[in-house]
């Protein structure tokens, strides 16, 4: 894909929707972090209903951890994993009182030092609540760049590096969260909306279908 394509994407994209969101509830970089470490292979709406429980009652690693595992899990147990999240979270809690004084750390290192916390939670929390310029690589986010060509790549660093490389500079720090929607809504895994898809004219997949 050229860049002129790539640029008129997300020109679209910003036009459709200027300041695009995650849809995870949060209102601190700690309660972000919490949110996506629970996420992991369940629904930002399954999570959203826990958090909306857990946070009024618990939203520092101090009042977190002090709920132990089993308390936190009370909160936690409709999602998906809850066990070994809860787990995850109540030691993340830990850390974060001990390492850095309750705050959440604002470099790669420090954040994929946490349990639970791996590469693409820690791109979120840096983009979404630092505002950084990183590239959270999700299945939804692999498959658009792949499917349409702005970033094809083997797996998920290749995607994240292309992403970084091609995406037009301006529009870096938002692309996460429409290239997610994108997909989340629009470039559907099974059966691609092609027929109501705004970038339709511009993407490069062979197999695109009529349904909308
Ligand atoms: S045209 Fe189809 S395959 Fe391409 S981005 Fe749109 S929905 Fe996805």
């Amino acid at each position: 894909m050229n860049a002129a394509k790539r640029l008129e994407i997300f020109r679209r994209f910003h036009e459709e929707n200027p300041e695009p969101k995650t849809e995870l509830a949060y209102s601190s970089a700690f309660e972000l972090l919490i949110a996506v470490i629970l996420s992991a292979q369940s629904t930002d709406v399954g999570v959203n209903k826990a958090t909306a429980k857990l946070f009024p009652v618990a939203n520092t690693p101090a009042a977190i951890h002090a709920l132990g595992v089993e308390g936190l899990s009370e909160y936690i147990k409709t999602i998906g994993l809850f066990n070994s999240k809860a787990k995850n979270v109540i030691e993340t809690c830990r850390l974060l009182v001990e390492r850095h004084g309750g705050e959440v750390p604002q470099t790669r290192e420090a954040l994929e030092a946490l349990p639970g916390v791996g590469r693409k939670t820690a791109n979120v929390v840096l983009n979404t609540a630092f505002r950084q310029l990183t590239m959270a690589v999700d299945t939804h986010i692999f498959r658009v760049s792949n499917r349409t060509g702005i970033a094809p790549g083997k797996n998920v660093v290749e995607v994240e590096q292309k992403l970084m490389k091609f995406v037009p500079k301006e529009y870096l720090l938002d692309a996460h969260h429409w290239l997610i929607l994108h997909g989340r809504y629009v470039c559907l895994a099974r059966k691609p909306r092609c027929g109501s898809c705004r970038i339709e004219d511009l993407c490069e997949y062979k197999q695109k279908t009529s349904d909308d």
